[in-house]
């Protein structure tokens, strides 16, 4: 393991405060584009945030760096008090090894705009999997939790069809049980509805509220205003990499300040 340099003030800021989400800075380039340009952000225990913005201003990116799919550059990130990538002994950090990281992510739920089911496997099997081979629950545990999940995206009843039998808005809900199933602490959303014909649209983001109901905390890179408005907590636009706006979803989403803000908006509406 490679030592860093010594932690900063960053850690014992969050120590302190422990939103369940921090970014402090963070930075992402892919060769030389800076794709991430120092976003601040905390996100607290129970928070629904969403993020808006136009097509590639570094949303997916944000969501894939919190979730360690990419590494940042720049700042520092925390997820549930840990400092994302590094293990700290004392007053030194060292990078995480990729069994740690896997241990890391492990609190974390992703679901993406393609549902990346396993074809293979039925609705059921596909929300034990993870349990089983990750968490090594038992078959038993695994199946009961499953099914009262799939129960809970309406989806009880198909519980032994394979994904090809199922609908677009019936696979992202399988999908979302099976990021549950994982029990995470937090749960990222990259456009979960922006593949989905429109009437299928609706059955994803009721799903979606009704988790926001129960207290899951929830970052949702979304276009559905409507939702963003209804049921976030707190609205950030993006842009160029950049958080330019983040507040009431009500002010942000009808009286934007900023003038980048308000353009997307309008277009988007
Ligand atoms: P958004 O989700 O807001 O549309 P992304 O985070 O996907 O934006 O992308 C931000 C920018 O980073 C885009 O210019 C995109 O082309 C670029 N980008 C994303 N991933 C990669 C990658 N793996 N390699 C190179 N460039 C990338
Ligand atoms: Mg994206």
């Amino acid at each position: 393991m490679n030592s860093i340099p010594s932690p900063t003030a960053i850690d014992a800021d969050h120590l302190a405060g422990a939103p369940l989400v921090l970014a402090r800075k963070v930075e992402k380039q892919f060769g030389t584009l800076k794709v991430l340009k120092g976003i601040d952000l905390a996100i607290s225990t129970g928070e629904v945030l969403c993020i808006i913005g136009p097509s590639g201003s570094g949303k997916s990116t944000f969501l894939r760096c919190i979730n360690q799919l990419e590494r940042i550059d720049g700042g520092a990130l925390f997820v549930s008090g840990e400092r994302v990538g590094y293990h700290r002994v004392g007053n030194k950090l060292y990078e995480l090894d990729d069994k740690a990281i896997a241990r890391q992510r492990r609190s974390i739920g992703m679901v993406f705009q393609r549902f990346n089911l396993f074809p293979h496997l039925t609705a059921l099997q596909n929300v034990i999997e993870g349990p089983v081979q990750v968490l090594k629950e038992s078959k038993a545990d695994a199946r009961a939790h499953a099914l009262s999940l799939l129960e809970r995206v309406g989806l009880a009843d198909k519980r032994d069809a394979y994904p090809s039998q199922l609908s677009g808005g019936q696979q992202q809900r399988v999908a979302i049980a099976r990021s549950l199933a994982m029990r995470p602490e937090l749960l990222l959303f990259d456009e979960p509805t922006s593949a989905l014909d429109p009437e299928l649209v609706a059955e994803v983001l009721r799903v979606m509220r009704g988790l926001a109901e129960t207290g899951m905390t929830m970052v949702c890179v979304t276009h559905e205003l409507g939702f963003a408005r209804d049921v976030g907590h707190r609205v950030a636009f993006m842009d160029q990499g950049q958080i330019v706006e983040i507040g009431d979803p009500r002010s942000v989403l009808s009286d934007p300040k900023e003038v980048r803000t308000r353009a997307f908006i309008s277009a988007v509406r």
